[in-house]
């Protein structure tokens, strides 16, 4: 009999098609929860559930209701709101996921240091802030440079670093403009209301991307991030696997990364971490109980041809799973960063840029007549560049070929635009 899985998913979601592709191919059957299922529709005719992913209490009893009839083998959540409402769901329908509070953790940066701190995981120094403090004020507790963040939000939306007192009240006032503006906030007052504040580790960064299984971690990849992210802002642009750090170094990776999935109490599913390299060993910037975002799993292939989407798949219905090894080949994934703000007219070069030897697709995630926000208020990139090769250092140089011969005419606008995650 077939398998049926739960697939919780922002309607703004870019990971959706992916992992629906990847179920067809599995030949598991898909129950689509989402916070706008005619906007789904477009891209999914089969069967959908619509969830306020605000409210986890009764979306995650919606779920309860819809299984009566169409029984569910597991659940996967794409983003961090949906990771709270399947971690609700799996305890009442007794499907083995992470526990609520292990969701709850990952997705509020305040409760994710405080739950890293009492496992002694090696992070930076933070303290939490009502969002209208004074720069003295923080500085008097936390070293400077200082990174202010929101609690709730993800892709380095609202992340600013400042190195002094000016720099930082201004980056206050910014974040604080940001969450009294989001729609988010208007369901988390008490998280809008607050900021952390970290001291700025600096060093190299790393993405661990993983599955935990029976509360152990596999780490599927290592992806260096070859551009310096100093700040003030901090936009993901290149990810290259293997990472090219030493053997040592990659498993002092994964073996903080395990002790920080371990002391959020996460037990299976996921995961997605990020870490620096600092002097003294990893230190955890963030763990997130979901894939990476956008659609940077494509830059995955693992030896046996499966893709990132078919290992989370496979292993939250409980079809036959094991740990594959990476294909032989260094993969990578560009971010197309936002260069400014205003309307854009036209992307160019798109051709140009896929014909770069080992390019194996440039992906333009947004239409002309859009409004551009770069960060730290927007959340997306203008697009996707992939790459392969024998060696990540070939990775590296193609995709920064490609994103040469991109060129983005963006004519001056005021006003917000929407935005995907
Ligand atoms: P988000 O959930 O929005 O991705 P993160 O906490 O992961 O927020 O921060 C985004 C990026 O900002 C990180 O990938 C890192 O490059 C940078 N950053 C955040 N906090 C720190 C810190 N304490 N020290 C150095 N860099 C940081
Ligand atoms: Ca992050």
């Amino acid at each position: 009999m077939s398998r049926r899985l739960l697939l919780l998913a922002s309607k703004t979601s870019y990971r959706i098609e992916d992992f629906l592709a990847a179920a067809a191919e599995l030949g598991v059957e898909v129950l689509v929860g989402s916070d706008q299922c005619r906007k789904v529709a477009e891209i999914w005719k089969g069967d959908n559930l619509a969830l306020d992913f605000f409210r986890p209490e009764e979306a995650a009893e919606e779920v309860v209701r819809a299984a009566d009839t169409r029984p569910i083998d597991g659940i996967v959540p794409v983003g961090e709101p949906q990771a709270v409402v399947a971690a609700l769901a799996a305890r009442r329908l007794g499907i083995p996921f992470n526990p609520p509070e292990a969701a709850l953790a990952a997705r509020d940066k305040a409760r994710m240091r405080e739950a890293l701190a009492r496992a002694d995981v090696p992070q930076p120094s933070f303290r939490v802030f009502p969002i209208d403090v004074k720069a003295p004020d923080v500085l008097a507790l936390v070293h400077p440079p200082v990174v202010v963040k929101p609690l709730l939000l993800s892709g380095s939306r609202g992340v600013i670093r400042a190195d002094d007192g000016p720099a930082l009240d201004a980056a206050i006032q910014r974040l604080a403009a940001l969450l009294t503006s989001r729609e988010l906030f208007k369901h988390r007052e008490r998280e809008a209301r607050l900021l952390l504040a970290e001291s700025f580790v600096p060093g190299d960064e790393v993405a661990v991307e993983g599955l935990v299984v029976d509360g152990r971690l596999e780490v599927l990849a290592i992806f260096d991030k070859p551009d310096p992210l100093e700040g003030p802002y901090f936009e993901e642009t290149i990810y290259v696997t293997p990472s090219r750090k030493p053997s040592g170094v990659r498993d002092a990776i994964a073996r903080t990364t395990a002790r920080a999935v371990a002391a959020l109490g996460a037990v299976g599913g996921p995961v997605h971490a990020e870490l620096r390299l600092a002097a003294s060993g990893p230190v955890v910037i963030e763990v997130a109980l979901r894939t990476i975002g956008g659609l940077c799993s494509r830059a995955l292939r693992f030896e046996t041809g499966a893709s990132l989407e078919e290992l989370v798949i496979r292993h939250a219905v409980g079809l036959p799973w094991e740990r594959p090894a990476h294909e032989r080949r260094a993969s990578g994934v560009m971010m197309i960063p936002i260069p400014r703000a205003g309307t854009l007219k036209a992307a160019r070069g798109v051709e140009a840029a896929r014909g770069v030897e080992g390019i194996e697709d440039v992906v333009i995630a947004i239409d002309p007549g859009r409004v551009l926000v770069p960060l730290p208020e927007g959340n997306e990139y203008l697009g996707f560049i992939f790459a392969r090769g024998s060696e990540p250092s070939q990775v590296e140089a193609a995709l920064r070929a490609a994103h040469r011969e991109l060129s983005f005419e963006i004519a001056p606008v005021v006003g917000r635009g929407g935005g995907r995650t």
